[in-house]
C-alpha cells in the first residue's frame, strides 16, 4: 500500500504503535506537545537538521533503512558533540505520495535502530505530503549537567587537537556510490560509514567529563570544521597531516582507485566523528580510542603540516 492509502492519521498511528514504552515521566506522540520533566542542575540541549532529497541523499540509491538511520544519527551526533545525553527526537517530514508503507516501515526500522542505540525515543513530529521531493527534518533534545556543555569556543594555546575514530571513510563511500564502483569488501565498509554513521554519544560524554576545552562533530570535514573551533576560540592550530587516522579500508580503496586518502580525511564530509581539544595532562586520563593530530597555537592561522595545499574548504552548500 502506498502511504496515500494509509492517510496522515493512519501513518501517525503506525509510527506511534512502533514506539516502545517511554522512560518514566515522559509523554511522547499523541498530544499537542511532548511533555518532559525538567531536572534541577541540568541544561537542555536542542538541535535541528534538515535532510533534503537530491542535496543530502539520492532516493534512488539510499535504502530506506539507511536513510532512517542517517536522519536520526546526524542529529544525535550534535548532542554527542556537546558532551550531552540524548533525551529524544522529533521527526517532521514531507512525503511524496508514491512512497509505499513497506518503505516507511524500513525507514522507521533504521531510525529506531540508532535511536535505540542512543536511548533517544521518538517523541513527536509532523507529517505532510510533498508534491515533489522527500524532505526530512529531525530535532533532537538532550541534557547535560549545568556548566558541563562543551562549546566550540574554549580551545586554548598548547591544548592538543584530537579526533575519535577514523576520517575520510564516508567521503570514500560517497565516491564509490557516485562513481558506480564496486561495493564489495572494503567498499561495503566505506559505504556503511557513509550511510550509517554511528553518533559518538558515549565517547562525547567521556571526552566532556575528562575536561575537553572545545568539541564539535565532524560533518563537513576537519578542513572546514576545525576553522569553526579556531574562530570561536580566537586561536590558531597546527595539524600534522601524517597523523590523521585513516582506516585500512580507506587506504586499500585509495590505493586501488588512486584517491588521495589524506585529502579525503581533511575535506571529505560526513564522518560524524568528534573533533576536540584538551590540555595534555587531562588527555592522559581519556580512556576511549582517539588520535592526537595536532596542537592549538596562538594566532588565527591553521597550518596543515605536510599537506600539499593549505586551502581547505570542506563541504559547502552555497
Ligand atoms: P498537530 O495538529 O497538533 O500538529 P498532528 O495531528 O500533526 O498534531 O500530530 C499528532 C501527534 O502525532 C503529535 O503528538 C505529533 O507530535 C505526532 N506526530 C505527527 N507526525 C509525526 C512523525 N512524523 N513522527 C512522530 N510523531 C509524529
Ligand atoms: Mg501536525
Amino acid at each position: 500500500m502506498n502511504i496515500d492509502g494509509l492517510g496522515e492519521f493512519g501513518l501517525i498511528e503506525r509510527i506511534r504503535e512502533g514506539e516502545g514504552a517511554l522512560p518514566r515521566g515522559i509523554m511522547g506522540i499523541g498530544d499537542d506537545c511532548a511533555v518532559l520533566p525538567q531536572r534541577k542542575g541540568y541544561k537542555t540541549l536542542v538541535s535541528t537538521d534538515l535532510l533534503m532529497e537530491g542535496v543530502h541523499f539520492l532516493l534512488e540509491d539510499i535504502d530506506p533503512y539507511s536513510l532512517g538511520w542517517k536522519s536520526a544519527a546526524v542529529n544525535l551526533s550534535d548532542i554527542a558533540a556537546m558532551g550531552g545525553r540524548p533525551l529524544g527526537s522529533f521527526l517532521a517530514f514531507a512525503l511524496p505520495k508514491a512512497l509505499d508503507s513497506k518503505w516507511m516501515d524500513d525507514f522507521f526500522r533504521g531510525y529506531r535502530a540508532v535511536s535505540g542505540l542512543c536511548s533517544a525515543p521518538l517523541l513527536g513530529g509532523d507529517t505532510t505530503s510533498s508534491l515533489d521531493r522527500l524532505c526530512i527534518c529531525v530535532t533532537v533534545l538532550g541534557e547535560c549537567e549545568d556548566g558541563h556543555e562543551v562549546l566550540r569556543s574554549g580551545a586554548r594555546p598548547s591544548d592538543k587537537i584530537c579526533v575519535s575514530g577514523t576520517l575520510g571513510d564516508s567521503a570514500g563511500g560517497l565516491k564509490l556510490i557516485l562513481g558506480g564502483l564496486s561495493r564489495e569488501g572494503a567498499g561495503e565498509r566505506l559505504i556503511e560509514r557513509h550511510y550509517r554513521p554511528v553518533p559518538r554519544v558515549a565517547e562525547g560524554q567521556r571526552i566532556a567529563a575528562c575536561g575537553a576545552t572545545s568539541m564539535m562533530d565532524i560533518s563537513d570535514g576537519i578542513g572546514s570544521d576545525l576553522r569553526h573551533i579556531t574562530r570561536a576560540s580566537g586561536v590558531g592550530a597546527v595539524v600534522r597531516v601524517k597523523d590523521l587516522p585513516l582506516s585500512e579500508e580507506l587506504l586499500s580503496q585509495s590505493a586501488l582507485y588512486g584517491w588521495n586518502a589524506r585529502g579525503l580525511a581533511i575535506d571529505g564530509g560526513e564522518d560524524y566523528e568528534l573533533l576536540f581539544t584538551m590540555p595534555s595532562d587531562a588527555l592522559r586520563n581519556l580512556d576511549i580510542p582517539y588520535t592526537e593530530i595536532g596542537e592549538i597555537v596562538p594566532g588565527e592561522d591553521i597550518l596543515w603540516e605536510g599537506a600539499s595545499s593549505q586551502e581547505h574548504k570542506g563541504f559547502r552548500h552555497f
